[in-house]
């Protein structure tokens, strides 16, 4: 086992954070490494390296990308509500025409011996 500063980045075995090149830990042969101390551990929990660049950089930079991803969202969903509300329209209208098809008074069919042979909806537009 041995302490030294690290030539990588890598994650901690102990804590699971992932720590940039230059943290000092604690190494051992076929392992994971890990913090040299527990002291490491709780610092990189309290700060969390996702970038080493700082975190306070990285924080006005996300804003209009998350208000641009929202906008995106809610012009999906806009849209995909159109599609809904259209598709919805179609199958009333569908249901609204079947419904007076069922509804619509039946009148009978006569062959040409003057007996029934089967009803047929009368809509009522020919007459
Ligand atoms: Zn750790």
């Amino acid at each position: 086992m041995s302490i030294f500063k690290s030539n990588y980045a890598g994650t901690c075995r102990t804590c699971g954070q992932r720590f940039p090149a230059g943290t000092l830990i604690n190494w051992q042969r076929g392992l994971q490494p890990a913090h040299a101390s527990a002291a490491l551990c709780q610092q990189a929990a309290a700060a969390p390296t996702e970038g080493a660049e700082g975190a306070e950089g990285s924080a006005p930079k996300a804003k209009p990308k998350r208000v641009s991803a929202v906008d995106k969202f809610a012009e999906m969903h806009t849209a995909n509500m159109e599609a809904t509300r259209e598709m919805l329209k179609q199958h009333g209208e569908g249901i609204q025409k079947l419904a007076s098809i069922i509804a619509a008074p039946r009148k009978a069919i006569r062959g040409p011996d003057g007996r029934i042979s089967g009803t047929v909806a009368d809509l009522g537009s020919r007459h």
